[in-house]
């Protein structure tokens, strides 16, 4: 039987990594077992997407590396990243990498435990809120609602290059049948393109929501139909981070009530 050790306290000596997710940004959001692995860390890795607050709970004798896009540099890239952390790792540090969110949705997380058990390093992972439930709850929204929505899909706007890349057009038609509501990470570049795939199986009258820095003192949001997205989002200069929401459980954000479609919350 294989036995995980979560006790992030445990072998003192030896050296780890221990992915973390920081949450959308408030650090009230943070885990209590995330906040002991950046308070024990003695080397933090930070992605763009962290908010400062949450770095200041780190040590102030831990070192902190910055890997993400900040002062308009390019981001780190992966490879140097890992390569950080194995060699950080097998020194004897106790390195957390902290991601925005949950570090297993959208974050590499999956890579990087891949490479970093290859390398004989000791891992572990620890959740946080992933910003597409933060952002909805923000707004006292729910992602699922016996009436409206069976289920939930966390799907990326931006694929990997050389991947495809998302079956927008199967999805919206999966969605509809099935009554699922679509949380769409990185999207907002690709509005144009994804509301008219979208508009190939869902109603042009699909409630729509675009929540940008959502637990943050910046958040700002729309909600429009699924036809006006991409307008929309060029009208209220929306920009990233930002989740888009599909689905008649944000209904209700929508300025002016639109009339419920035939069998929505009947
Ligand atoms: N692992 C992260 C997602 C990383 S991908 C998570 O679980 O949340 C980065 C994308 O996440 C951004 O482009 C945006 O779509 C979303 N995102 C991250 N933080 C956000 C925030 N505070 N508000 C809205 N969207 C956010």
């Amino acid at each position: 039987m294989n036995t995980v050790n979560n006790d992030l306290s445990s072998h003192p000596a030896l050296g780890q990594v221990t992915l973390v997710g920081a949450g959308p940004g408030d650090p009230e959001l943070l885990t209590i077992k995330a906040l002991k692995a950046i308070q024990a860390a003695t080397m933090l890795l930070v992605d763009d997407l962290v908010s400062e607050p949450i770095v200041a709970l780190a040590s102030p004798t831990a070192r902190v590396v910055w890997v993400g896009k900040r002062g308009g540099c390019k981001s780190t890239p992966q490879s140097f990243i890992e390569k950080l952390m194995i060699t950080a790792a097998l020194e004897g540090e106790q390195v957390v990498r902290l991601k925005g969110g949950d570090p297993f949705l959208f974050g590499r997380g999956g890579e990087e435990v891949e490479h970093l058990q290859q390398a004989g390093v000791r891992v572990s992972v620890v959740n946080g809120i992933t910003a597409g439930l933060a952002a909805v709850t923000s707004l006292n929204t729910p992602l699922t609602h016996r009436d409206y929505a069976h289920g939930v899909v966390f799907v990326t706007g931006h694929a990997k290059p050389g991947d495809t890349g998302t079956d927008w057009r199967a999805l919206a038609q999966t969605a509809r049948q099935a009554k699922l509501t679509l949380v769409i990470y990185m999207g907002v570049t690709g509005a144009a393109h994804i509301q008219s795939e979208l508009l190939q199986g869902l109603s042009a009258d699909t409630p729509v929501a675009i929540i940008q820095n959502a637990s943050l003192a910046q958040q700002r949001h729309a909600a429009c139909l699924l036809c006006d997205l991409a307008d929309t989002i060029g009208r209220e200069g929306l920009g990233s981070p930002a989740v888009i929401v599909v689905g008649d459980v944000v209904q209700g954000l929508l300025a002016v009530a639109q009339p419920l479609r035939a069998g929505v919350g009947a």
